[in-house]
């Protein structure tokens, strides 16, 4: 059992790229709990890769297992069975209506913020990025990043409590402002 950090579960959200599950780590060291990836979540209890549920089944049923690790992931902090505390999501984890309803009723919301630039020059960068995650449209990469971003943007703003922009800004950085920040609100 632990001493819960927060009275509800911090949550990263955003686009592909934009560091939640790097910052997610470094916001979980500095309140002495543990991270969790959604996506990694997903992998291990289905026993593939993202991208081969993608290939086999297909969105639509990659979309439930979201929300269903996204439920126990929940249900597990509610009833402080893990010492987990900084949930970081997929990008289109936000968009089930249920998924939405979770996050507004019980997780303060952190959405990091970047441009579509910036994504593109962290996805490109990072091989784990590029080899896990599908491809969502058939466009080349940068389209694709800007496209999900316009149409994403808005429902990362609807869902959160916290924005914080993380340009030129180190994954250390941004945690320690996170956190600064949801004490000077009361949030943590
Ligand atoms: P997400 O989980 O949101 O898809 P990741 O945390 O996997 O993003 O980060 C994607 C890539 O960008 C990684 O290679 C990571 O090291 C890098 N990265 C994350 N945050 C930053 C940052 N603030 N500045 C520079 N590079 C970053
Ligand atoms: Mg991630």
């Amino acid at each position: 059992m632990r001493s819960p950090p927060a009275e509800r579960l911090l949550v990263l959200v955003g686009a592909r790229g934009c560091g939640k599950t790097t910052v997610a780590k470094e916001l979980a060291a500095l309140l002495h709990g543990e991270a969790r990836d959604l996506d990694d979540l997903i992998e291990s209890t289905v026993g593939r890769s993202i991208s081969e549920i993608f290939a086999t089944d297909g969105e639509t049923f990659f979309r439930r297992l979201e929300s269903q690790a996204m439920n126990e992931a929940f249900r597990d902090y509610a009833t402080a069975k893990t010492a987990v505390c900084v949930l970081s999501l997929g990008g289109g984890a936000v968009l089930a209506q249920e998924n939405q309803r979770l996050l507004r009723e019980q997780a303060t919301v952190i959405w990091l913020q970047a441009d579509a630039a910036t994504l593109v020059e962290r996805i490109a960068a990072d091989v784990t990025s590029i080899n896990r995650r599908p491809a969502l449209t058939e466009f080349p990469l940068s389209e694709e990043v800007a496209h999900l971003l316009a149409s994403r943007e808005p429902v990362y703003e609807s869902v959160a409590d916290l924005v914080v922009n993380t340009e030129a800004q180190t994954p250390i950085n941004i945690a320690n402002s996170i956190v600064k920040q949801l004490t000077q609100s009361e949030q943590l």
